[in-house]
């Protein structure tokens, strides 16, 4: 399942739910809101009314540091109206008091029957484990490299962390893991082995993947070896937006993750090809952005009316080489001229010639379009 997290102040109830409900309707299937401040756990139970009087059902995940044992204590509202915490057992509290404020929201979570993910991070890891371990490694000449021990350190405090959970009053089934750190190796290493020491479900995620392609590629490369090894549950794709960026696109980094692997549909794919020297004109790109675009933003609407529809493929292609061949592959294709080529748009339906478009860029979008909603309506209609 997908998982993305807002980046709203949580006390601001309007855009907390605004940006909810648009990350749930792109695709995410759980939605998690901090939940840091007095004014934020306030706000919580009118953030999951308002979501449920749109018919937003995704469920809720309150992410809690430090003080999630107060709030969650003095705001039993919040604590019911939230369908799962997310605690990190290294800053859930420090010495003597963090195993008392881990028990106190383990033991909230088991009387609201609410499921708990156990956060481990890279970035605040227990240092108390940390100095235990490392001294171990010395004094037992076990050999591990600083890196190996740290990740055996997060592996440790999360089933560490789950085994005080089950003491606590939690069921098996209401406990999921995550361990995040942010190289793919490191993540893969950890997983494989919480995968081999657990069964308990497990959240994915490369923590601070960083902008754009370096996010994208990395948050791939290590979650797309674990997901292909069957190990995952849940994943978020942490992806820092460009200031003033759109949100959802840790959404559909996510949703294509798991379409490039088979493991999911969520939404119609578009084959197309890359170009080169024998097409001189942009069309064939600008046409496969603006379908990409046509296509996610009718989704809403084509998942309520449409069953089936996120199967759908197309392809948008760029001159005769593998033009039509890739658009014979899809249910439906479009193999535009290359440099030279005689000036029209075979388009083939479920791999047969259908027709050949003619005309400008809009007018050519325009047609091409209309096919597609014809195509939807007769198929999945
Ligand atoms: S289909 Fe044609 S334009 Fe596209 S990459 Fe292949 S040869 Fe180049």
């Amino acid at each position: 399942m997908v998982q993305s997290m807002t980046n709203t102040d949580t006390a601001d109830i309007e855009s907390t739910v605004q940006q909810c409900r648009e990350l749930a309707e792109a695709g995410s299937e759980m939605v998690r809101i901090t939940v840091n401040v007095e004014a934020a756990a306030r706000a919580v139970p009118e953030i999951k009314q308002r979501l449920l009087d749109v018919g937003c059902q995704a469920p809720l995940i309150g992410d809690f540091h430090y003080n999630g044992h107060v709030l969650l204590r003095q705001h039993p509202d919040c604590a019911a109206a939230l369908d799962k915490y997310r605690i990190n057992p290294g800053n859930v509290g420090f010495g003597r008091k963090r195993d008392d404020q881990f028990a106190t929201i383990v033991e909230i979570a088991a009387d609201h029957g609410k499921p708990v993910r156990i956060g481990v991070n890279g970035g605040s890891l227990d240092q108390a484990l940390v100095l235990r371990e490392m001294e171990r490694n010395t004094a037992e000449a076990l050999g591990r490299s600083s890196e190996e021990v740290l990740d055996d350190c997060m592996v440790i405090s999360a089933l560490d962390s789950t085994e005080k959970a089950l003491q606590y009053g939690l069921r098996e089934d209401q406990i999921i893991i995550s361990c995040k750190v942010s190289r793919a190796p490191n993540l893969i290493r950890i997983y494989r082995e919480l995968a081999r020491q657990t069964q308990q479900p497990l959240h994915l995620g490369l923590t601070e993947a960083g902008m754009g392609m370096k996010g994208l590629v990395w948050s791939a490369a290590g979650m797309g070896v674990l997901l292909a090894d069957g190990i995952g549950d849940t994943l978020r794709v942490s992806l820092t937006p460009r200031p003033g960026g759109d949100r959802r696109e840790e959404v559909y980094a996510a949703c294509e993750l798991l379409q490039a692997l088979g493991l999911r549909s969520f939404a119609p794919s578009i084959t197309a090809c890359p170009g080169c020297g024998r097409t001189t004109s942009t069309t064939f790109q600008e046409l496969a952005e603006r379908i990409q675009g046509y296509v996610r933003e009718s989704m809403p609407e084509w998942k309520q009316r449409y069953p089936g529809v996120e199967e759908l493929q197309l392809a948008v292609m760029g001159c005769v080489v593998n033009g039509p061949g890739e658009s014979k592959a899809a249910h439906i294709g479009i193999s535009l001229p290359g440099t030279g080529e005689a000036p029209h748009c075979p388009v083939y339906i479920d791999g047969k010639p259908f027709t050949k478009l003619r005309g400008t860029y809009d007018e050519l979008a325009e047609q091409f379009r209309d096919l597609i909603d014809d195509y939807v309506k007769t198929r999945w209609g």
